[in-house]
Order: structure tokens, then C-alpha cells, then sequence
């Protein structure tokens, strides 16, 4: 009877484990469905072995930090700073492409700017076309690796800028603090295959496939969650 309790605990003990794993969910759209803008050969193996590997690292990472166990992500990179850069670049990796995934769609398929969010951008930057060219250059001049942003900050005003790396403006230390509600991964992973150097190119091509259902709806989250 002890030997089944113990065999009882053992199982739950992996199955809570188990819970308190990041895991890697599937693409929204298939892997072929942002072509030819983003190719799929680049789509798969940035989703399958970077992104999976971010994950994998994020929650080795973890696990050397018990009183991280059960944390949710915006917890782990609100307080990032006080932990080793494998857990900030693991953890970063992570929301990063899980945010990268869902503001792209097939072209056509990722509707426009809301009536909220359009009017906030030509509050902020004049039009929503300044806006793309901002982020654009923004994307285009970052110096080797890293992320373009437009973020809402905590005056509900939109910034765009740019983070190293895999930081992004939730870390508790970020110079660019917000809530993000569309990111380019400027990695040359992110494009090295189907357009070699010109990140021009890409960035370019990005804007063909932007899901701008999913921008609308972040930057409707974010601006209430700075009303509350
Ligand atoms: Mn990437």
C-alpha cells in the first residue's frame, strides 16, 4: 500500500512538473501560408528549432530557479534583472515568437487598423503610413541582432523603438518600457534564407502579412489595462 502511495505521488509530482512547463504551441496558419513574403523552409525551422529551442532553454532555466516554478512569463520578465542572462534571453525568446507568430497572417487575411488603434497612431505619429516607415527604419538600423517594437507605454502613448538581443519592453530593466503590440524580429535567422543580407527586403515583406486583428486587439488590451 506504501509502495502505491509512493508510486501515486511520484506520477502527480510529474504531472504538476509537467504543467508548470513552457511549452511550444503550433503555428496559427501553416508553415507555407505566409508565402511567398515569408517563406516556409525560414517559417519551419525558425518555429521548430529556434523558437522550440528558447523554450527548452527557458525552462532549464527555470528549473534552476525553484521559486520561479509556476511563474507566468510577464511575471519571469518583470522581474528578469535579477536573474541570469540564459533565463532573460530564453525568457525574452519566448514571448518574443509567440508574439511574432500571431501578429502575422496570410496576406488578406489580417484585416487593417482599428478605428481605436488608427486614431492613436495619427495621434502619436501623424499617420499610419510615418508609423510603418518608423518602424520600418527602426527594424532596418537595429545593429545586429535583435527586435523592433510598437509598444504602448504607460501614458498610452505609442513608441516605437528597437531592443537587443531578445529583450523586449516588459523586462524590468528595459530602456523602452510598454506593453508591445507589434514586434519584427530582425534576427538573420528570421530571413537569412530566402533574403540573404537585406533586411530591407524583409522588413518590406513583413508588412505584407501583418495581422492587424491580432495589433487592434493587443492594443485594445494594453489600453485598458492602463484605464484600470
Ligand atoms: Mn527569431
Amino acid at each position: 500500500m506504501i509502495r502505491l502511495f509512493a508510486l501515486l505521488f511520484v506520477l502527480l509530482s510529474a504531472t504538476c512538473f509537467a504543467d508548470s512547463e513552457f511549452t511550444l504551441p503550433p503555428l496559427p496558419y501553416p508553415a507555407d501560408a505566409l508565402e511567398p513574403h515569408m517563406d516556409s523552409a525560414t517559417m519551419i525551422v525558425h518555429h521548430s528549432a529556434h523558437h522550440q529551442g528558447y523554450v527548452n532553454n527557458l525552462n532549464k532555466a527555470v528549473s534552476d530557479h525553484p521559486q520561479l516554478e509556476g511563474k507566468s512569463l510577464d511575471e519571469i520578465l518583470s522581474m528578469v534583472s535579477q536573474y541570469p542572462a540564459t533565463l532573460r534571453n530564453n525568457a525574452g525568446g519566448h514571448y518574443n515568437h509567440l508574439l511574432f507568430w500571431q501578429v502575422m497572417a496570410p496576406e488578406g487575411e489580417g484585416g487593417e487598423p482599428s478605428a481605436a488603434l488608427s486614431a492613436a497612431i495619427e495621434r502619436d505619429f501623424g499617420s499610419v503610413d510615418v508609423m510603418r516607415e518608423r518602424l520600418s527604419q527602426a527594424a532596418v538600423s537595429t545593429f545586429g541582432s535583435g527586435w523592433a517594437w510598437l509598444v504602448l507605454d504607460q501614458d498610452g502613448k505609442l513608441q516605437v523603438g528597437s531592443s537587443a538581443n531578445q529583450d523586449n519592453p516588459l523586462m524590468d530593466d528595459s530602456d523602452m518600457a510598454g506593453t508591445p503590440v507589434l514586434g519584427i524580429d530582425v534576427w538573420e535567422h528570421a530571413y537569412y534564407l530566402k533574403h540573404k543580407n537585406r533586411r530591407g527586403d524583409y522588413v518590406s515583406a513583413f508588412w505584407n502579412v501583418v495581422n492587424w486583428n491580432e495589433v487592434n486587439r493587443r492594443f485594445d488590451e494594453a489600453y485598458s489595462d492602463i484605464k484600470d
